[in-house]
């Protein structure tokens, strides 16, 4: 009898084990197609604005990628880029996404509403990768926009694998003049020694801090101690998933640069952002 139990959960085990790896392949091919032909249009770039706490002034935005199949649907980003990254297709993704980025903030700039700075994420294998630094070089001359408009995030484990390669690789970045930030901070580790040699120019709190800054002592604690790391490297701070008002108040209060979040507003299809941009109008912040 139990050699029988141990049998069948050994195959319901296995099945499942077969069922996710089939998921995962489906998903694969799905995702290959999307970057092979483009002109299907499955891939989306959204912006969601990044607002200054002192001023309510929205200040630019972060690109972030959708992925809508006709297959599997809408799927989330941490969903398919883990598994990009997996199959070695993160670095055409991302390619894709700095491409339609920098023509995105050329029209803009032709349509008369300014230079707009948008940061774009890079995964761990893109940020690694020797093709990076010359294609955003090329992108920038290509579509005629200063390297200031363009910014990186990278995340904690992207830097902190090889810290030493990763000096090297953020001065490269650094040298053509984009901006950068350090995204999710506080997940992951960083060494305090490191983070000084790193030429950072932002960091990011996460949101998992934010959720509660003005609830737990704990959290505004590491909130309040981000910022002051921050500025005492003189780098600025924008804190993610900001969905509050007492969240806003509590962070411009102690000092945060900026913030992001549902609060102000969502990420934004390119037109809805547009829109934005031809009427923009300056947050109401209580101490203002
Ligand atoms: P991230 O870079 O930390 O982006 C912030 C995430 O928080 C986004 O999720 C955004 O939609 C969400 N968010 C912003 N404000 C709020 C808020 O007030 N409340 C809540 N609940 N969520 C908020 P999203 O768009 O699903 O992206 C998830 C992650 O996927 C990103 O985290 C980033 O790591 C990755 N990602 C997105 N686009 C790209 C891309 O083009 N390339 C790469 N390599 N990664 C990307
Ligand atoms: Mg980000
Ligand atoms: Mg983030
Ligand atoms: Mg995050």
């Amino acid at each position: 009898r139990a050699k029988e139990t141990g049998r069948d959960s050994y195959a319901f085990f296995t099945e499942r084990m077969d069922a996710d790896l089939r998921g995962k392949l489906a998903m694969q091919a799905q995702l290959r197609g999307a970057i092979l032909h483009p002109g299907r249009g499955e891939f989306a770039v959204h912006y969601q604005p990044q607002v200054c706490l002192r001023t309510g002034a929205m200040l630019g935005a972060e690109a972030l990628l959708r992925w809508d199949n006709p297959v599997l649907g809408k799927v989330p980003p941490n969903r398919f880029i883990p598994l990009a990254e997996e199959y070695g297709l993160t670095n055409a993704i991302g390619v894709w996404v700095l491409e339609t980025v920098c023509a995105q903030i050329r029209q803009w700039r032709d349509e008369g509403l300014g230079q707009v700075k948008v940061a774009v994420n890079l995964s761990g294998s893109q940020f690694a990768h020797d093709s990076t630094v010359p294609v955003v070089e090329g992108l920038l001359r290509r579509h005629g926009i200063a390297a200031a408009s363009l910014g990186l995030e990278i995340t904690e484990g992207t830097v902190m694998g090889d810290p030493d390669k990763a000096v090297e690789a953020l001065r490269r970045l650094k040298d053509i003049g984009v901006a950068i930030s350090l995204d999710d901070f506080g997940t992951g580790y960083s060494s305090l020694a490191y983070l000084k040699r790193f030429p950072i120019d932002v960091l990011k709190i996460d949101k998992s801090f934010v959720d509660d800054v003005t609830a737990k002592a704990s959290d505004a604690a590491i909130a309040l101690s981000v910022i002051s790391l921050a500025h005492n490297l003189n780098m600025r701070v924008i804190a993610e998933g900001v969905e509050t008002r007492e969240q806003v108040d509590f962070l411009a209060a102690h000092g945060c640069d900026e913030m992001q979040g549902y609060y102000y507003s969502r990420p934004l299809e390119a037109a809805a952002f547009t829109t934005l941009l031809r009427h923009k109008r300056p947050l109401q912040l209580s101490d203002t």
